[in-house]
Parts: structure tokens; C-alpha cells; sequence
């Protein structure tokens, strides 16, 4: 962690920079570096690896978005530590072919490219490496929760890798046999013409869906399908100032794939409930305060909810209907722009309905006094505040 380039750095463009220039920035890095095209050279495998990491994150817009905003440590901050971000989490197949490198065709495509796919693997062609589903779960969280942060400890119905057999599906993960049409290698090799010459390519042996291995007796316990489903419990926490709809993925807390291989992520969706008195907008908060005429009219102090529970608020003497008082800092953290939103508080005032024969006595005592009808003055300044209201 401590050494670590910045990302943008790694890959050579600016940090505005669009999700095109970074893929083009990667590919260039990719195709330069990759640990086939330089057998045996240390430095060009760290190189690949740490434009495939800086890749992994710039590319998905959420984990840039927390790199932007934490940098190296995001994982600490965002709860999905644990070598989430790190280059032992990346599903190199998947990013290579998220940078349009066509998948699985790009170790085909470049002949002795495949062998990379173990990222740092010793050159020797490894079956392919199956990846589960995703899984979709939706966090409901207070505006509290919202606003502070929140770490939530969930059970997930997920298909775990079964035990007994391994994930293989074989009967104590041995009742195997080689794979008849591609002697174990899990592959099918043909020769294709590529820009690079002519080229071995290889493909999914589709007997065995590249394992190099068919089951000849299947496990008890998963009836062949090498997953149970099982409740797996996940902690994970939503970083202060989520959105609503926005998705955090959990690397590899997915369901595990039939036959073995890694599994899916966990995409967790916040949901936000709203909240009873308070409206959310972006960082800030608005609540509409309706005001007796005693108090907008001769100012005093109220009490208003806010997210961190009730506050009392001073209302100057000669409150007008439509002003917008404001307490700082006590809206939601800006993850964009940094700090912390504020609680608007909507001035209304409340004109009573049925007043009383002594109220409205009061009320009409009041005509004649001077400063109580609105001079022309007033008018116009009202008018053009409102006008907007009119027009279309
Ligand atoms: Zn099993
Ligand atoms: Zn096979």
C-alpha cells in the first residue's frame, strides 16, 4: 500500500480522462507489458499487473469513484478491503476482455497470451477458471445511515463451493477421469492466422468445459453440481453519503460457479427510506417549517427535526414566508465536492383557518398601525421574487 503509483499515473492519462482514453491507455500498457511478450523479465510482469490493477478500478466507474475520493486506502473506507482491490482479486479474463481484447480470444488470438491467465503464472496453460453468478441484494438505509455510514452485517442465500467434493461435483472431489477428446489440457488447439503470423489457437475443450477432467461418479452431497446453497453471512459497509440506487460489489462474495472456479461478486444496492419530515437534495436537506404569525412576527425559537434529531432554531422578528434559513454542515457528507451538505429550512407561515371573533378583532386593530400593509415597495419586491413561479 505504501509505495503504491497513483493509477492515473500508472496508466498515463490525466484524471478527467474518458472511459475510452483509459481502455486505449490500458491496452497499449497490456500488449506492451504482458508477461508472454517478455518471458522472464520481473519488471515488465510488475508493470502488467499494476496497469491491470489500475485498470480493474478506473474502468468500473463506482471503484473509480472511490479511488477519486480515497485514493489507495479505499478499501479500508469502503469495507471492501481484504484484497478487493488489489491485483490478487482481479479476474484478469474479465478485464482483458472488458478492454476489448475479445476474452478468452485474446490468449488465442496471441498464441502464448493464454498462459498469462494464472496472472504471473509460470507460462504453463491452465484450464480456464469458471466464475459464478452475481448475486443483487438491496440495503434499505435510514437517512441516518445514509448520512453517517453504516456497516451491516447480512445473511445471503449463496451457492457455496460444496465441501465434500470441492466444488468438483466428483464423488469425494477424486472420481475423475481424463478427458477423452482433449487429454487433459482442457483445451482444443488449432492453427489460426493472426496479425502476428500464423498462430496456434486454443480453444474451450467443450467435453469437459475446459476442466481436462469428466466425473465418473458424481458427489452425494451436491448431486454433481460441486455448490449448496447455504445462508452466508456478509459484513460490509456503505461509506457516508451513498445514493440512492447507487451498487457496491464485494468481490468474489457471489455464488460459486457448478464445477468449480471463482465466484460471482455481490452487488449491493442502497435503498433509501424516506424520512418522515426531512427531504434529501443530493448533500443537502430541506425541511418546511410552518410558522405561527406570533413568532414570524415577532421572531423567537423553535425546534426543527434535523438527521442527528431535533435542534432549536432562532427565527428573527419579521420572518417573511419564502425565506430560507440555514443550518450548516447538517446535511449529508458531498462525496462530490467534499464536506458536508446543510439542512435548508423552508420558511412558511400559517394563516389560521378559523380564527375566533377576538382573533379576528385583534387582527383588524392592527390595520391602521403604520409598517403593518405592505407599502409599493413591498409589492414589487414580492412580485419579482415570485414572478418565476408564473412563467413558464
Ligand atoms: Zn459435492
Ligand atoms: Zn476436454
Amino acid at each position: 500500500m505504501d509505495t503504491k503509483r497513483d493509477y492515473y499515473e500508472v496508466l498515463g492519462v490525466n484524471r478527467g480522462a474518458t472511459a475510452e482514453e483509459i481502455k486505449k491507455a490500458y491496452r497499449k500498457k497490456a500488449l506492451q507489458y504482458h508477461p508472454d511478450r517478455n518471458p522472464g523479465d520481473k519488471e515488465a510482469e510488475e508493470k502488467f499487473k499494476e496497469a491491470t490493477e489500475a485498470y480493474d478500478v478506473l474502468s468500473n466507474d463506482e471503484k473509480r469513484k472511490l479511488y477519486d475520493q480515497y485514493g489507495h486506502s479505499m478499501g479500508q473506507h469502503t469495507g471492501f478491503g481484504g484484497g478487493g482491490f488489489s491485483a490478487q482479486g482481479i479476474d484478469l479474463e474479465e478485464i482483458l476482455r472488458r478492454a476489448g481484447f475479445g476474452g478468452f480470444d485474446f490468449g488465442s488470438a496471441f498464441g502464448g497470451f493464454g498462459g498469462a491467465t494464472g496472472f504471473g503464472g509460470g507460462g504453463r496453460r491452465r484450464p480456464r477458471q469458471r466464475r459464478g453468478s452475481d448475486l443483487r441484494i438491496r440495503v434499505k438505509l435510514t437517512l441516518a445511515e445514509i448520512a453517517n455510514g453504516i456497516t451491516k452485517t447480512l445473511r445471503v442465500p449463496t451457492f457455496v463451493e460444496c465441501t465434500n467434493c470441492k466444488g468438483t461435483g466428483a464423488k469425494d472431489g477424486v472420481a475423475f477421469a481424463t478427458c477423452n477428446r482433449c487429454h487433459g489440457t482442457g483445451q482444443i488447439v488449432t492453427e489460426q492466422y493472426t496479425p502476428f503470423g500464423m498462430q496456434q489457437a486454443a480453444s474451450v475443450c467443450p467435453n469437459c468445459d475446459g476442466t481436462g477432467k469428466t466425473i465418473t461418479e458424481q458427489c452425494p452431497h451436491c448431486h454433481g453440481e460441486g455448490v449448496n446453497k447455504k445462508d452466508v453471512e456478509v459484513s460490509f459497509t456503505i461509506p457516508a453519503g451513498a445514493q440512492e440506487g447507487q451498487t457496491f460489489s464485494l468481490r468474489g462474495k457471489g455464488n460459486y460457479p457448478k464445477g468449480g472456479g471463482v465466484p460471482g461478486d455481490l452487488l449491493v444496492v442502497v435503498e433509501e427510506i424516506p424520512h418522515p419530515e426531512l427531504i434529501r437534495d443530493g448533500a443537502d436537506v430541506i425541511y418546511n417549517l410552518m410558522l405561527d404569525i406570533p413568532t414570524a412576527v415577532a421572531g423567537g425559537s423553535v425546534e426543527v427535526p434535523t438527521i442527528s434529531g431535533r435542534a432549536r432554531l432562532n427565527i428573527p422578528a419579521g420572518t417573511q414566508p419564502g425565506k430560507v434559513l440555514r443550518l450548516r454542515g447538517k446535511g449529508v457528507p458531498d462525496n462530490e465536492n467534499g464536506g458536508r451538505g446543510d439542512q435548508l429550512i423552508n420558511i412558511m407561515v400559517y394563516i389560521p383557518e378559523k380564527p375566533t371573533e377576538e382573533q379576528k378583532h385583534i387582527f383588524e386593530s392592527l390595520k391602521g398601525q403604520p409598517g403593518i400593509m405592505p407599502t409599493e415597495a413591498d409589492r414589487s419586491r414580492v412580485f419579482s421574487k415570485f414572478k418565476h413561479l408564473f412563467e413558464q
